[in-house]
């Protein structure tokens, strides 16, 4: 009998509610527990759009190794330590696997298309060697396969549906370790610290500034407490009615980042809020509760992993096909906060900033980029996404992005967010403008969210000339939303199936025939402003 076991940690850095640390405790007079630097996420992008990697920006980044520095304080007061190594995980862990004498090898089961490749890779190597392999289910409440089988054989399409088969979670470990088993012989392998930010040769981001979001396990429980003291708040929660423009203290738990990396255990969360639920007595009920939002991150897992070619729009036989428009510059400023709506300007620049917005301000400038406005695909602004946001995760990115293009699950596309009403709804002075585009700071709340229409002299005043210091508008709301609507309708009128020969030439033959009987929204001052101008 072999008695060295390894965890291999991805996402799940945490100790708590971690199956695949206990199997691998129990199982081992050695625990090896590894985690290994990847170049596909890490290794610097000169060429991409700010610094970090391809994969991800740098807020993420620093996120994932201050996750890592405190899996591994918490390791050390249990008498073990992380042992990071780098490089291509397949080869490191093959590697390692054979060197280690490892017999038992665990890691939690991961259902994104990058991860199942790598991790059947590694079964496979460790099958062959004689080495046990256990993959756990524990970054979600449930397993994708099991909801997936009870609804026969395909994942179920909407949230309704999906609830009803989905039942009761399991609940989480309630293990608690005084130690671990040591880290047996290493063979003279040669291991990593973790490194900093600033060492990963990212260039000079001296200057960069940095989100207020921290990573870690220790974090994520002291967050999810903090979250949870109010109980009333956690019995009343109703995601639509959230203030999305308020940041020092955020509508909603910001716990996506931890549930990410899995530095907080989802089923942990669940029972958290139960407990609360079982001591106030009346509270609200998916999908608008605090449940129903761990719930929605069920749905787009289970959606996402039983849907071929979810991730894009050419094969994926949920989603709409739609002649999307391809136009670099609009794409550029909805990316950079330079539309010259302050609304979505500023979401996008928390983004920048933060890695992390409300979903209500992520509907708005999702909408505004591909149905609502500029009518960009919404693959584009989905990678956007996946590289600036902390919590930037596949099933869930993927599957909203899908839904506020009205490509897949939500397809009321007469209903459009105004990116000049929706936010002064929750904050009509503007406060969360104001902080994120200090540019708009001394522009009068009557001009916040349209300052092209404020006279020059008040724009004087306000030191912000529109279409100097701050951009004029790229397109003229009324006209642009009206056009996107009627190219959504053809499209849904033509009800085109999503991966055939044909597909592509009726696509493109929409695309023209969109294109000639339409003025170009892309390029305007409207009549409207410009008569205002020259008054
Ligand atoms: P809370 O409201 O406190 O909810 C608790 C948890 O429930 C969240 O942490 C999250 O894990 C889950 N959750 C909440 N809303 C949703 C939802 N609509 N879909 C799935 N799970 C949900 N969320 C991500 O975690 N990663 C993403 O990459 C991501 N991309 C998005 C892209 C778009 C275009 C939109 C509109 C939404 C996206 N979301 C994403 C969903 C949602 O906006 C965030 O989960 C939420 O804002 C995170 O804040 P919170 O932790 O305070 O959420």
């Amino acid at each position: 009998m072999e008695y060295n076991a390894m965890v291999w940690f991805r996402k799940g850095l945490r100790i708590h509610d971690n199956p695949a640390l206990d199997l691998a405790c129990r199982r081992s007079k050695h625990l090896f527990p590894v985690f290994v630097l990847d170049p596909r996420y890490l290794d610097p992008d000169p060429s991409a759009f700010s610094p970090g990697s391809t994969r991800s920006g740098l807020n993420r980044i620093r996120f994932l190794l201050e996750s890592l520095s405190d899996l591994d304080s918490s390791l050390r007061k249990l008498g073990s330590r992380l042992l990071v190594l780098r490089g291509d995980p397949v080869r490191v862990v093959s590697q390692i696997l054979m060197d280690w004498n490892i017999g038992t090898l665990c890691f939690e089961f991961d259902t994104e298309p990058y991860s199942q490749v790598r991790d059947n890779q590694v079964k496979d190597f460790a099958s062959k060697c004689g080495i046990q392999v256990f993959s756990p289910i524990s970054h979600t409440l449930f397993n994708p396969v099991d909801i997936i089988k009870k609804n026969g054989g395909k994942p179920p399409l909407t949230y309704q549906a999906f609830v009803k088969l989905a039942g009761k979670p399991p609940p989480p470990l309630t293990e608690t370790y005084t130690w671990l088993p040591p880290i047996g012989d290493l063979q003279g392998c040669e291991l990593l610290d973790i490194p900093q930010i600033d060492e990963l040769g990212y260039g000079d981001i001296s200057q960069e500034e940095f989100s207020p979001i921290r990573g870690g396990e220790s974090e994520a429980l002291k967050r999810l407490e903090e979250s949870l003291k109010n109980k009333e708040w956690v019995a009343k929660f109703e995601k639509p009615k959230g203030d999305p423009s308020a940041f020092l203290k955020p509508a909603t738990t910001l716990l996506s980042p931890y549930l990410k990396f899995g530095c907080l255990s989802s089923r942990y969360f669940y029972q958290c809020i139960q407990n609360v639920y079982k001591n106030v007595g009346k509270h609200t009920f998916p999908p608008v509760s605090l449940v129903g939002q761990l719930l929605w991150r069920e749905f787009f897992y289970t959606v996402a992993f039983g849907t071929p070619n979810f991730d894009q729009m050419k094969g994926n036989k949920i989603c709409k096909q739609i002649p999307w428009n391809d136009n670099e510059g609009l794409l550029i400023a909805w990316r950079e906060g330079r539309t010259g709506y302050p609304w979505i300007d500023a979401i996008m620049i928390q983004l920048k900033k933060w890695g992390w917005m409300h979903h209500l301000a992520r509907h708005s400038v999702a909408c505004f980029l591909t149905r609502g406005d500029l009518f960009i695909h919404w693959e584009k602004g989905r990678d956007v996404f996946e590289r600036q946001l902390i919590d930037s995760d596949w099933a869930i990115n993927n599957g909203n992005w899908l839904w506020l293009s009205c490509s897949s699950f939500f397809y009321q596309y007469h209903r459009i967010y105004s990116p000049t009403t929706f936010g002064k709804k929750y904050d009509p002075d503007g406060k969360f403008i104001r902080h994120f585009l200090p540019v708009l700071k001394d522009m009068p709340k009557e001009y916040i969210y349209e300052p092209w229409s404020a006279p020059l002299s008040v724009q004087e005043k306000a030191k912000c000339i529109i279409g100097r210091d701050y951009p004029k508008p790229v397109v003229d709301h009324g006209i642009a939303s009206k056009e996107c609507k009627r190219r959504i309708g053809e499209a849904y009128a033509l009800n085109l199936p999503s991966d055939s020969l044909e597909t592509e030439e009726k696509l493109s033959g929409l695309r023209r025939k969109l294109e000639e009987d339409n003025k170009d929204i892309t390029t305007y001052i409207s009549s409207k402003q410009r008569k205002r101008k020259d008054k």
